[in-house]
C-alpha cells in the first residue's frame, strides 16, 4: 500500500520560504518527498541548505508579491525548471499595527494586497497550469496560510484581519469552483508562532504573557509545528478536504 502522505515526485512552490512558517512548510514538504520551488524576495539560503540536505531540489525565484507583477512568471519558472507544479502554499505576508482611528490607507493596501490580492492572482495562474497538466498525477493542492483573524476580531489590525478574513472565504469559492477538477483549496491557520511576524508582542511584556495565558498548549509555536498539518493538506490523504481553514494553534480556539 502506497503511504498516502508521501509527496514523492511532487513539485511544490512556496512563497515567503527563507523564514518562519514558509520555512517550516518548505522542509517539511522536503521531508515527505518534494521538490521545492521558493519564491521571495529575500534569499532563501538557509532553506536551501535544509531541503537539499534532504536530497530534494531546490529552486530559488525572485518575487515581490507587493504586487501582482511576477505571478504569471513564478509559475512559469517553477514549471520551466521541474517541468510541472503540484502545491501551492501560499504564506508570503505583512502585518501592520495601528490603531483603527488613525489607520493609514497605505497600510491598508499594502496588506491587503500581498495577503489577500496577490494571493488570488498567483493561485489563478497556479490552477490555469495545474488544468493544462491534468490530473494523472493526483489532485493538485493549493494551501493558503491564513491565521486566527481568519475567525477572530484581533486588535489593532484591520487591514490584517480584513485580508485574513477574506482568505478564509476565498479558500472557500474555489474549493466549491475547483473540487471537481482535481484542485483541492485549503487553509491553515497558525496560531501565536515565535516568528518575524509576531515579535513587536513578544516584545511587549504584558501582551506577551497575556497571549501565554491563553494558550492551552502553555507556549508559541515554532515552525516546525505548521510541517504536519502542510503535509496533510498537500498529499493524497486530503483528497476529499475541501475549503477548510484549519487551526493548529496550541488550542487556543478551544479556550
Ligand atoms: P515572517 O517571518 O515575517 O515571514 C513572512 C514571509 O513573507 C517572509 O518570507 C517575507 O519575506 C515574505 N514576504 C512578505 N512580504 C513580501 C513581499 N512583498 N514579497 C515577497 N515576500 C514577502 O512571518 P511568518 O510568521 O513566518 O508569516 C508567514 C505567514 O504566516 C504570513 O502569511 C502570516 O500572516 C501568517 N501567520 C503568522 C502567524 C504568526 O504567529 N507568526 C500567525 C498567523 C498567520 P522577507 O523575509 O523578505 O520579508
Amino acid at each position: 500500500m502506497t503511504n498516502p502522505f508521501s509527496l514523492e515526485g511532487k513539485v511544490a512552490l512556496v512563497t515567503g520560504a527563507n523564514t518562519g512558517i514558509g520555512q517550516g512548510i518548505a522542509i517539511a514538504l522536503a521531508t515527505a518527498g518534494a521538490d521545492i520551488a521558493a519564491a521571495g524576495r529575500s534569499e532563501p539560503t538557509e532553506t536551501q541548505k535544509a531541503v537539499e540536505g534532504l536530497g530534494r531540489k531546490f529552486l530559488s525565484i525572485k518575487a515581490d508579491f507587493g504586487s501582482t507583477e511576477p505571478v504569471q512568471r513564478v509559475v512559469d519558472e517553477t514549471v520551466a525548471a521541474f517541468g510541472k507544479v503540484d502545491i501551492l502554499v501560499n504564506n508570503a505576508g505583512i502585518i501592520r499595527r495601528a490603531d483603527s482611528i488613525e489607520f493609514s490607507e497605505a497600510d491598508w493596501d499594502a496588506v491587503m494586497d500581498t495577503n489577500l490580492k496577490v494571493v488570488f492572482f498567483l493561485t489563478q495562474a497556479f490552477a490555469k497550469q495545474a488544468l493544462k497538466q491534468g490530473v494523472d498525477g493526483g489532485q493538485a493542492k493549493v494551501i493558503n496560510i491564513a491565521s486566527l483573524l481568519s475567525f477572530q476580531g484581533g486588535i489593532r489590525v484591520p487591514s490584517y484581519t480584513a485580508a485574513k478574513s477574506g482568505l478564509a472565504g476565498l479558500t472557500k469559492i474555489l474549493a466549491n469552483e475547483w473540487a471537481t477538477k482535481g484542485i483541492n483549496v485549503n487553509a491553515i491557520a497558525p496560531g501565536y508562532f515565535d516568528t518575524n511576524n509576531t515579535e513587536a508582542l513578544r516584545n511587549d511584556a504584558d501582551r506577551n504573557a497575556a497571549i501565554l495565558a491563553r494558550i492551552p498548549a502553555g507556549r508559541w509555536g515554532r515552525p516546525e509545528d505548521i510541517g504536519g498539518a502542510a503535509v496533510f493538506l498537500a498529499s493524497p490523504a486530503s483528497d476529499y478536504v475541501q475549503g477548510i481553514t484549519l487551526p493548529v494553534d496550541g488550542g487556543w480556539l478551544a479556550r
